[in-house]
């Protein structure tokens, strides 16, 4: 019971258009848009429109979504101009990373020096 309910879920209402969002990229399987408080020059959120709350929850059925989410980030990295510059895929699971959406997502971040380890 614990688990949130798809329509209840804020990136779920973004995969079906309900909520908008400022998309860079979507296919059949991923989207991606731009995260609403940019920590970056680049800061966009890849996410499957499958509900899977997060890391901890993919499944067997789940490894070629989990690759094509990581190409879909290398993509926008090339397309955003930060491949080369260097970029960051990251992805926050559970309290002590401060997840706050129980939707996987990947951020990527780039366009300047990002400091290591974070926070
Ligand atoms: P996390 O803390 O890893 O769960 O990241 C959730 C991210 O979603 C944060 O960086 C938020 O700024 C971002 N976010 C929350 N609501 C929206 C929204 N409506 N559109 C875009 N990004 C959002
Ligand atoms: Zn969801």
């Amino acid at each position: 019971m614990n688990r949130p309910r798809e329509k209840e879920c804020l990136f779920c209402a973004i995969a079906a258009g309900r909520i908008k969002a400022e998309l860079v990229y979507e296919d059949d399987r991923a989207l991606a848009f731009r995260d609403i408080r940019p920590q970056a020059p680049v800061h966009i959120l890849v996410i499957p429109r499958k509900h899977i709350p997060s890391l901890n929850e993919i499944g067997e059925e789940d490894r070629e979504l989990v690759g094509h989410l990581l190409r879909v980030a290398a993509l926008l990295a090339r397309r955003e101009s930060v491949a080369l510059s260097g970029w960051r895929l990251a992805a926050n699971c559970g309290p002590d990373a401060g997840q706050a959406v129980d939707h996987l997502h990947f951020h990527l971040l780039g366009g300047r020096t990002l400091g290591w380890p974070p926070g």
